[in-house]
């Protein structure tokens, strides 16, 4: 079993990589739009042996957009008006999104527990998107991401190394 890469690792190991990432972007555009099942089997494998409560990096330096239905389900979980968890933890960003006031997180324990879990924004639940398809499409994205989740820094050397474009995704 593969040692967990440390996330404090990851700005030194994939400003190192990025480059390498980017040119393998520039050569393999088209099999890069075939790669779909390579991609989601090396997410299910990393992520498999990945301890997200002994990382939580997400949870402390990304602020995850938060739509209004994400609002409604936080506020029924924690018995509040959607107006109170608004001006209590939620603010609009440059972008017109609304996001929380501050990171870490106000619902990410010391346990890196997340206390709304079940209810968290549909963003945390699809994060960190090395599953969705048409992976291609936000290729640039991950490599953002690579700065902060070792699972996106794992596959994206595994797909950049040893590359197995596969057909039928
Ligand atoms: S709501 Fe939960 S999962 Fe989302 S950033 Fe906060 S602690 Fe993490
Ligand atoms: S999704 Fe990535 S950054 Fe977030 S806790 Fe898990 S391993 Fe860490």
């Amino acid at each position: 079993m593969n040692k967990q890469l440390d996330y404090k690792l990851l700005p030194i190991l994939a400003t190192k990589s990025e480059p390498d990432w980017k040119r393998f972007l520039a050569k393999n555009k088209k099999k890069l739009a075939e790669m779909d099942l390579q991609v989601h089997a090396l997410h299910d494998k990393i992520s498999e042996r990945t301890d997200c409560l002994s990382c939580g990096n997400c949870c402390r330096s990304l602020g995850p957009r938060t739509t209004d239905k994400d609002v409604e389900r936080i506020a029924k979980a924690l018995r509040m008006k959607a107006s109170d968890i608004i001006s209590k933890y939620l603010m609009i960003d440059e972008d017109g999104d609304l996001v929380f006031q501050s990171m870490p997180c106000p619902f990410l324990g010391s346990d890196n527990y997340c206390a709304i879990y079940e209810s968290r924004p549909k963003a945390c639940r699809e994060y960190p998107h090395t599953d969705r398809k048409r992976f291609y499409q936000i290729y640039n994205l991950s490599i953002k991401n690579a700065y902060t989740c070792p699972i996106v820094y794992e596959v994206m050397q595994e797909i950049t190394m040893n590359p197995q474009p596969l057909k039928g995704n």
